[in-house]
This record gives C-alpha cells, structure tokens and sequence, in this order.
C-alpha cells in the first residue's frame, strides 16, 4: 500500500533493494501516477509484482461515464469496506476533481446525501492523496472527451467535512503540494464554516482557495439547515472568512444551495449581499439536487434566476454551478445516493 506510506518512508516497503529504488516508486507515485504498476517500466521485477494489486489503497468498485464523457465518477472500495467516492470533471481549458476527505459526514446538513447516512470514519491523508493520484493517471492514459490531460484544480467537495479531519488533509495537502507538485492555488477547500478549522486554514503556508457553505444568511434559518450553526453561528464563521481573505489576499467563495421555498427568498438574497458585499466574496449557487431522505426540491428555474439577478443588481458576483453528473448521482452532496438506494 504505497499509498498509505509516508512518501520519505517508502524505502521501508522494500528494504531489500537499494536506496535509489524507492526514489523510482516515488517519481512514479506522485510525479507520474500510474494506473498499473506494470507500467513502471524501470523497477525491477520483483517490486513490480509486488506492488500488482497493491498500488492503490482501494478497489474500483464503480465507474461511470457521464455529460459525453467529460465526467467520471468514481467509487472506490477500501479493504475495511468504507467507501470513497470522486468525481472528475473535464471543461475547456481545465479539468477539476472533486475529492472526499471523510467516509460520511457527522454534521448532518438537512439536504446532503452524506450528512443524511451519519459518520463513518476519517480517511487517511494516503487515501485522500490517492483520490488524486488515481485521477491524474486516469487523464493521462484514458482521458476525458474534453479538457487537459492532467488534473489543473481540486476541490475538497465531496464527502464529509475537511476541516473535521484536519490533521488528515493538511498532510494530503502537503503531499499534494509538496510531492506531486501543484499549485496550493489550484487547490479549495470547502467548508461548512467550522471556525477553529477556518483560523488553523489562516496560519498555514498556502495560497489555498476556501470556500464557505452559508446557505442561510440569518441564524434562525441556518439552524435548520446547518446544525453546527448553532456552535459556530453566521458571525463567527464571517469573522473566520474576513480573517482569511485578509491573510492570504485570496477572495474567499459562498456556497449557497438553493431550495425550493426554504432559503431563495429575495430577502434571503438581500441578506446574502450584505455579507458577501463585506467579504468581497464570490456566491456560488448550487441549485438543489434532490436527496433520498429529504422532501426538499430545486427552487425553480425562474427563482434561481431572480436570486442571481438580485445578488447582482447589489454589485455581487455570483454564478451559478453546473450540475454535472447528476444522471449518476454524482452531482454536489448526492455522492451516497445511489448506493444509499441499492444497499
Ligand atoms: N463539508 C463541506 C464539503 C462537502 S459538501 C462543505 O459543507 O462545504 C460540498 C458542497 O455541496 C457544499 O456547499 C454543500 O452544501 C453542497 N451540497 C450538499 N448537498 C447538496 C445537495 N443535495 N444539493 C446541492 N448541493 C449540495
């Protein structure tokens, strides 16, 4: 399990051959990820066989091809049987893998698949790493119908929470960083606004993106929605934001999703403006992607619109996010739907 061995400790898995061997599998693990170990072509026989069947810390369990091939989810197995789910997404000019950091999620958000099954476990910093490692190998040797052949952004956006596991995905993050050299830039970290995480975020040495999911701009609503809200209430969590963008200089996003009757109200919009005006914030609107054990529906079309034209028309940049891979399940906070409906 390569993987799931710190990246300066991977003489360790094979202390019989020489040192120089292991900086070999290093350039392949994180410089140049591969699907197969067969493809290390210069590693000796024998490390390639043993690292057969053993390269990734999972199995493929699903994969699925969606949006004419410019999406891919997949589904991979954990030999403790705990589930990873990613989701790859080519565009012109830039492909961006969405990744999970938790198996489940503990906190709950009334409209999330995942918050909606509970707390299964951490992953490791290796098996976040991987999620990566396997995407990049897969653009390179299969690749998507549209976008680069190498991975150019990744978001901390599927399952669970990544400031909830902070010491995990700090490390995958240096890895990310550090060993498979990409741009911390290039990175976001999304998150339900957990404040103590947010500050850990300022003091750290990269240029990372954050996002915050509001999807409430008053307490009263966003304790219905976000139950966490009532430990780290909208002002605190805006404080955390505010600090961040004034440490990195990097224009921190609100992620707003948005539900029918529930936050998509003009006033809701108005409020909205207020704090993203104040952070000089970017809102991304989710619409709704409905949840098995949740009556809770998409706004409309034409509310989605009035809610991005009013933000707009108070000065706010707000866009609207596609929702790909929704034919598979794979579109935001739907990742455990099918699995949920099947098991
Ligand atoms: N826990 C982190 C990251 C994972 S969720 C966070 O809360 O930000 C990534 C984004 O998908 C969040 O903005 C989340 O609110 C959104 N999301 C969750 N469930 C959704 C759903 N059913 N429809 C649309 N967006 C959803």
């Amino acid at each position: 399990m390569p993987y799931l061995t710190h990246p300066a400790e991977l003489a360790q898995l094979f202390p019989g051959e020489a040192p120089y061997r292991s900086q070999q599998l290093y350039h392949w693990l994180y410089r140049r990820p591969t699907l197969s170990a067969a493809s290390m072509t210069d590693l000796p026989p024998g490390m390639r066989k043993a690292l057969t069947d053993r390269l990734w810390p999972f199995v493929v369990e699903v994969e699925q091809i969606a949006d004419k091939g410019s999406t891919v989810k997949w589904l991979f197995r954990a030999p403790d049987g705990a589930a990873i789910e990613a989701v790859l997404m080519g565009y012109p000019g830039r492909t961006t893998l969405c990744i999970s950091s938790q198996v489940g999620c503990a906190l709950a958000c009334s409209f999330c698949a995942t918050g909606q099954f509970g707390f299964e476990r951490h992953l490791q910093a290796g098996e976040i790493v991987a999620q990566v490692a396997y995407a990049g190998a897969y653009l390179r040797e299969v690749g998507l119908s549209i976008g680069p052949d190498h991975l150019t952004n990744i978001v901390f956006m599927g399952m669970g929470e990544p400031l909830a596991n902070y010491d995990r995905v700090r490390e995958s993050i240096r890895r990310i960083v550090d060993d498979m050299e990409m741009s911390p830039r290039r990175l976001t970290v999304s998150t339900v606004g957990l404040v103590p995480g947010m500050q850990r975020l300022t003091e750290e040495p990269w240029q990372l993106n954050l996002a915050v999911s509001l999807h409430a701009a008053d307490d009263e609503l966003r304790n219905t929605l976000v139950p966490i809200n009532r430990r780290y209430p909208l002002a605190e969590v805006e404080a955390a934001a505010a600090a961040y963008f004034g440490r990195k200089g990097r224009r921190v996003s609100i992620e707003w999703t948005l539900i029918d009757n529930v936050n998509d109200t003009i006033e809701q919009a108005t409020k909205l403006a207020s704090i993203a005006g104040r952070l000089g914030a970017h809102v991304n609107v989710i619409p709704l992607n409905p949840t098995p054990l949740s009556t809770d529906q998409p706004s409309r079309t034409a509310q989605i619109r009035a809610f991005v034209r009013h933000l707009r028309s108070l000065d706010i940049n707000a866009t609207i996010r596609d929702t790909r891979g929704s034919d598979i399940d794979a579109a935001c906070g739907q990742l455990r739907a099918g699995r949920a409906a099947s098991s």
